[in-house]
């Protein structure tokens, strides 16, 4: 019997084939449910609607999540032709380029509030949109970072945006749990996506990883897909306003140098 059978599952942040979000479409996809994808901007569609063939999505929509129209409209087809939502996937994060170059300290209002804006008030805002199509037993799942906790060279606005979101997942597991919806982050290790290479030195910081991780073993989107699909399914029924791991254990570690040279 497969994990997610029955279940229906709109994916916000699919913007070609090593997103994560496409990872977990297609893990999802596996254990039977039945996708809906989104993506950003119409630039994207030519790399999406291929994708989305490839398992047999049919329900393939652009939307700005900075837009609440473009919610309502994206909402508004999902009701009519899913009726129902049992998962939504938020793997959405924006930051400009400027500032994830020097320090913190510099960051601009409008960076600051552009970078919120996207990352996180738009989880949100598809949970607002997402509740009256859901049942009890339904699940929100959103992207995480560690740089969220612990400062990590240039991710800067990112981390703060990402403390924010973890944040959001508490407040939302709270005001949803009396209804039966769960709402969990899943925190990735580093994986090379159209996202990560906007973050500066990011190579470095892939390579440094993979030398003192635990586990020595870089994260895939199928990894995250596997995670998204567990938190999601009944397995994880108990579990909601939770940050998980999926990272090697990286975040375990106090000191982050090859322990083999000490
Ligand atoms: P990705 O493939 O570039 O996905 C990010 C997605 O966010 C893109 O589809 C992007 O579209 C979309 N997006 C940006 N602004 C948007 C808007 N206004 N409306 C709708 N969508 C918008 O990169 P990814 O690494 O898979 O990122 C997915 C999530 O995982 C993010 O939250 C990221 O922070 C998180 N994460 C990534 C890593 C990593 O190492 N890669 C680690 C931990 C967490 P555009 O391409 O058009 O901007």
């Amino acid at each position: 019997m497969s994990l997610l059978n029955g279940k229906n599952v709109l994916i916000f942040g699919v913007a070609n084939d090593h997103s994560i979000a496409w990872g977990i479409a297609k893990e999802m996809h596996n254990e039977g449910a039945t996708i809906a994808l989104s993506y950003a901007a119409e630039i994207l569609e030519r790399r999406v609607k291929p994708l989305a063939e490839s398992i047999g999505v049919t329900f393939v929509e652009e939307c700005d999540v900075t837009s609440d129209d473009q919610i309502d409209q994206l909402f508004a087809k999902m009701e009519k032709e899913f009726g129902t939502l049992d998962i939504l996937v938020h793997a959405i994060a924006f930051a400009n380029r400027e500032d994830l170059l020097g320090r913190y300290l510099d960051t601009s209002r409008e960076g600051f509030r552009l970078a919120m804006d996207v990352s996180v008030y738009s989880f949100t805002a598809l949970a607002r949109a997402s509740r009256p199509l859901m049942k009890p037993g339904g699940s929100m799942v959103t992207m995480t970072y560690y740089g969220s906790q612990k400062v990590i060279p240039r991710y800067n606005v990112m981390g703060v945006a990402k403390a924010a979101l973890e944040a959001t997942v508490r407040y939302l597991a709270a005001d949803l749990g009396p209804e039966g919806i769960r709402v969990n982050a899943l925190s990735a290790g580093p994986i090379r996506t159209l996202a990560a290479a906007g973050i500066p030195k990011f190579k470095q910081l892939h390579r440094e990883f993979m030398q003192v991780a635990p586990l020595r073993e870089g994260i895939t989107p199928k990894d995250i897909g596997d995670a998204a699909v567990w938190i999601s399914s009944d397995k994880a029924s108990k579990i909601t306003g939770e940050v998980l791991f999926i990272d090697s254990g990286y975040n375990i570690l106090g000191l982050t140098v090859p322990t083999d040279s000490l």
